[in-house]
C-alpha cells in the first residue's frame, strides 16, 4: 500500500466484471469509489470489501446514461486529487439485428459505452497530467474488432473505446499517466441474459467462456506489464502485433494524394 491514500474509481461495479475489479483493487490497497445505478448492490460489496480489505470504500448511486447523474459524478472525479484510477467499466449491450432494433437501443449503448465513459475520463485526465500520475482502464470488447450481424452498434461502440485508448496513449506518452483498453472475449457476466444483451449465456458455446475472475486477474496482469492493449483470452500475443502492424501498414499506404489504378478511369 502507498502512504497516501489512492483511490480506484469503478463504474458497473455493481457486478460482474466491475465487481470483481473492485475486489482486486481493494485487495491492492486503494480506496474504492463504486459506481453503478443499483445502490443495494454496491452497499453491500462497499460493506463487504471494507471488512475484507480494510480500505475505504465510498457508493455513488448513478445512472451513467443519464446528464445529471454523470454531471454529479464527473464533478466528484475532478475535485478529488485521490483518485490515482478510473475503470471505465459500465457498460450494456443490446444484441440484435439493428433493422428491428430500436432507436433507444442504440442510443443507449453509445451513452453508457461511448459518452459516459470519455466524459469521466474527461474529468480525471487534467488532474492526472498535472500530477503526472495515475491510469485509465477502458474496458472495451474483442469486439472492437469485429462486428456480428446482431452487433453492429455495440461493436462500434468498443471500437470508440479501443481507438480513444490508443489516441490517449499517444498524447500521454511522454507522461506516467497510463491508458490501458482492455479486450475481454465472452465473459461470464449478467450481461448475458434475455433481458440484459438479449442473447442468454447459454447460447454461448461453453468453452469459449471465461469466468469474470480469471478476465480481471488477467487484465491487471497486462496492466501490471504495462500494456496498452490487453487480450486476455488470447494465447499468441504476436497475434495483435501483426495486426497492428498491418493496420500501421494501411493507415501508411493511404497517404498518397491520388487515387488508386484501379479506381483511375481508362
Ligand atoms: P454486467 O454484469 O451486466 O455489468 C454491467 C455493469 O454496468 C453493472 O454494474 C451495471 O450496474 C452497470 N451499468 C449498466 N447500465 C448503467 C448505467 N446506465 N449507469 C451506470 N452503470 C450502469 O456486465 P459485464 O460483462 O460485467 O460488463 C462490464 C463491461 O465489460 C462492459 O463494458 C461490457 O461491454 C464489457 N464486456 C463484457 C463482455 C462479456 O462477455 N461479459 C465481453 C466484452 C466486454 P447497474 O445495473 O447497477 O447500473
Amino acid at each position: 500500500m502507498s502512504a497516501s491514500p489512492r483511490t480506484a474509481v469503478v463504474t458497473g461495479a455493481s457486478s460482474g466484471i466491475g465487481a470483481v475489479y473492485a475486489d482486486r483493487l481493494a485487495a491492492r490497497g486503494y480506496d474504492l469509489l463504486l459506481v453503478a445505478r443499483r445502490a443495494d448492490r454496491l452497499n453491500a460489496l462497499a460493506a463487504k470489501l471494507a471488512a475484507a480489505h480494510g480500505v475505504k470504500v465510498q457508493v455513488l448511486a448513478a445512472d451513467l446514461a443519464k446528464e445529471s447523474d454523470l454531471a454529479d459524478v464527473e464533478a466528484v472525479l475532478r475535485r478529488d486529487a485521490s483518485v490515482q484510477l478510473l475503470v471505465n467499466n459500465a457498460g450494456i449491450a443490446r444484441l440484435r439485428p439493428f433493422a428491428q432494433s430500436s432507436a433507444e437501443d442504440a442510443v443507449s449503448q453509445i451513452a453508457l459505452n461511448i459518452t459516459a465513459l470519455t466524459r469521466l475520463t474527461q474529468a480525471v485526465l487534467p488532474g492526472f497530467v498535472a500530477r503526472d500520475a495515475g491510469a485509465v482502464i477502458n474496458v472495451a470488447s474483442v469486439l472492437a474488432v469485429h462486428a456480428l450481424p446482431i452487433s453492429s452498434v455495440y461493436s462500434a461502440t468498443k471500437a470508440f473505446v479501443l481507438q480513444f485508448s490508443r489516441g490517449l496513449q499517444q498524447e500521454l506518452a511522454a507522461t506516467n499517466v497510463r491508458v490501458q483498453s482492455v479486450m475481454p472475449a465472452a465473459t461470464a457476466t449478467e450481461i448475458w441474459s434475455e433481458e440484459t444483451s438479449g442473447v442468454p449465456l447459454s447460447a454461448l458455446q461453453k468453452e469459449t467462456v471465461m469466468s469474470a475472475e480469471d478476465l480481471v486477474d488477467a487484465a491487471l496482469a497486462g496492466f501490471d506489464k504495462g500494456e496498452p492493449v490487453t487480450w486476455p483470452s488470447v494465447g499468441d500475443a504476436g497475434l495483435w502485433d501483426t495486426f497492428d502492424a498491418a493496420r500501421g501498414a494501411l493507415f501508411a499506404a493511404t497517404q498518397t494524394g491520388t487515387p488508386a489504378a484501379r479506381y483511375r478511369q481508362a
